[in-house]
């Protein structure tokens, strides 16, 4: 398996397996980096196992090939996943290209889910399962899904065909559109105690912990890349020429590491509230000008000069 802890999710995912009520259409929820889309692959494995094990035999003839692909999604090897080819001068996503007929792995194409790939899903569910009892489709990052792809989603979560299931991951339900939340059903996840982000990564020091907010990809993230913390730091040491290496940097910065920056800011901006450095109102507003940036990451906000404008905030 590649879930660690989550007993909780586990036991109930479990269950639905053995007593066969397993809904159509699943919703992984939680903290990011907490296993939602190990979760996912391991029981994306056992609806596809053979030998309908709930997690997989690790065996048979739909576990072997799925375990190659398996391996590549959780390294985040995503895009790998994401071929797409132009016919007809439409560009069409070939999640059919994958080693297992009967799985497809969906993660964002950029920052969006786009209706192309929900089209490339329906055209997958409609042709019946090739090796397995079942067929898969799990939907990563499904807070990126636009409201049109969304509106195309919802047509196959109404109707989906017996050997179809759906699983769709995400961190964030608030982008998810009402009609296709009230037709999944929500498997919760919780972050991750200490001693389990310990086990995971056992050079990560203890004070990084409240950073972490018990998220192992968040844990991993600090140990990986000391110079986002530096960043994180150095954007409180009230230097001009700081402040001006910082915006030059995070221009260029993945999303990932744009929204773990963020975050690194809010929990420096806790403490400063909690140290009596700054009052209650200022910290109010300098976290709702980090939520609004957060929302806006993804629809072109310039990061850097959103920065500037904080930083001055700061200094007010
Ligand atoms: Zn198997």
């Amino acid at each position: 398996m590649l879930l660690k802890d989550q007993e909780k999710a586990k036991r109930f995912l479990e269950r639905i397996y053995r007593k066969k009520r397993i809904p159509s259409a699943l919703l992984f929820k939680g903290p990011e980096g907490v296993g939602k889309t190990a979760a996912a692959l391991d029981f994306s494995r056992g609806l596809l196992c053979l030998k309908e094990e709930p997690w997989g035999c690790g065996s048979c003839s739909s576990c072997v090939p799925f375990n190659r692909i398996a391996e590549d999604i959780f390294e985040g090897k995503w895009e790998k996943f994401n071929y797409s080819d132009e016919v007809n001068g439409r560009k069409v996503f070939l999640y059919l290209r994958g080693e297992h007929p009967d799985f497809i792995f969906v993660p964002p194409a950029g920052q969006s889910l786009r209706i192309d790939q929900v089209r490339a899903v329906k055209d997958f569910v409609l042709v019946k399962p090739l090796m397995s009892h079942r067929k898969v489709v799990l939907i990563d990052r499904a807070e990126y899904i636009t409201r049109e792809s969304a509106n195309a989603l919802l047509k196959i979560l109404e109707e989906p065909p017996f050997y179809a299931f759906i699983v769709l991951v995400a961190s964030e339900t608030a982008n998810l559109l009402p009609t296709v939340l009230s037709r999944v059903y929500p498997v919760k996840f919780d972050p991750l105690d200490p001693k389990t982000l310990k086990e995971l990564l056992p050079t990560s020091k203890e004070n990084l912990y409240p950073l972490t907010e018990g998220s192992y990809t968040k844990a991993k993230a600090l140990i990986e890349k000391p110079e986002l913390l530096k960043s994180a730091e150095d954007f409180f040491k009230k230097d001009p020429a700081k402040i001006y290496e910082i915006i030059q940097k995070v221009e260029k910065l993945n999303l990932e590491d744009k929204l773990l920056l963020l975050d690194l800011l809010e929990e420096k901006i806790r403490d400063l509230l909690i140290k009596g450095v700054i009052d209650y109102d200022k910290f109010e507003m300098l976290l709702g000008r980090i939520s609004f940036i957060r929302e806006n990451i993804t629809k072109g906000i310039k990061l850097g000069l959103a920065f500037v404008i904080l930083w001055e905030l700061m200094e007010d």
